[in-house]
């Protein structure tokens, strides 16, 4: 029988990694909600709806019109975002979108557009969705919860990781910056702010590696 788990929690946990490792292996559907949310923050900063800070009110407005989909990769097997059309998925990674999406995701109106077509897509069983109110609000009947913490200093050092990786030009600080703005945001907007659901199981993986915790997590999608 095909279930739901929704996988919430702080910014660079490896939610997305343990999603697509859990969706690969159950042969789920994996759905990323946050990049939806980088998709709209991209928008806002592609067409001069941020300048300093986001112009709510000319988003608002530009929300009517704009698409927000994913698409298969044929080459990757994997489903990837799209922009009116457009496959934005490496363009919503810079730390530019990184610092503008809790901002553009605490806008109520940019959650009900998204909130509602995440929940069309979840409709379906055997779907891995994460994000940050997942459990909470978009799929509360998930038949497994799960909710993804670490100490700010590990998700920041992973995170540096992968953006040098990438070949962005960013200090340590810079990132770790980013990762406890983003968590003071996300825990603390008015409309469906980051919490942990009651009937989550709560992992730190401060000291967890990926192969562990992909196990562990596995075991529990079996019961
Ligand atoms: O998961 P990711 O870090 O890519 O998400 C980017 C941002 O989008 C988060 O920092 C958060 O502000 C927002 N988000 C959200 N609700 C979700 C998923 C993401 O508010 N379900």
């Amino acid at each position: 029988r095909k279930i739901s788990i929704a996988i919430d929690g702080h910014s660079s946990t490896g939610k997305s990694t343990l999603a697509r490792q859990l969706a690969e292996s159950l042969g789920y559907v994996y759905i990323d909600s946050g990049a939806m949310y980088r998709a709209v923050a991209l928008f806002a900063l592609r067409n001069d709806l941020i300048d300093g800070s986001v112009n709510e009110a000319g988003l608002i407005e530009a929300l009517r019109d704009m698409d927000v989909s994913f698409g298969l990769n044929s080459q990757t097997g994997r489903t990837e975002i799209h922009l009116n059309g457009e496959n934005v998925e490496q363009e919503i990674r810079t730390i530019e979108v990184s610092s503008y999406v809790s901002e553009v995701a605490a806008i109520p109106e940019v959650r009900e557009k998204l909130v509602k077509l995440q929940r069309e897509m979840g409709r379906q069983k055997g779907v891995v969705m994460d994000g940050r109110d997942i459990g909470t609000v978009v799929l509360p009947e998930a038949e497994l919860k799960l909710f993804m913490t670490a100490a700010p200093e590990t998700r920041a050092a992973r995170r540096y990781k992968e953006l040098l990786d990438r070949g962005e030009d960013i200090t340590y600080e810079e990132v770790l910056k980013n990762v406890r703005h983003r968590d003071h945001l996300d825990s603390n907007r008015a409309v469906s702010p980051l919490k942990q659901a009651e009937d989550a199981i709560c992992l730190d993986n401060s000291d967890m590696g990926l192969k562990e915790q992909f196990e562990r997590v596995r075991s529990f999608a079996n019961r």
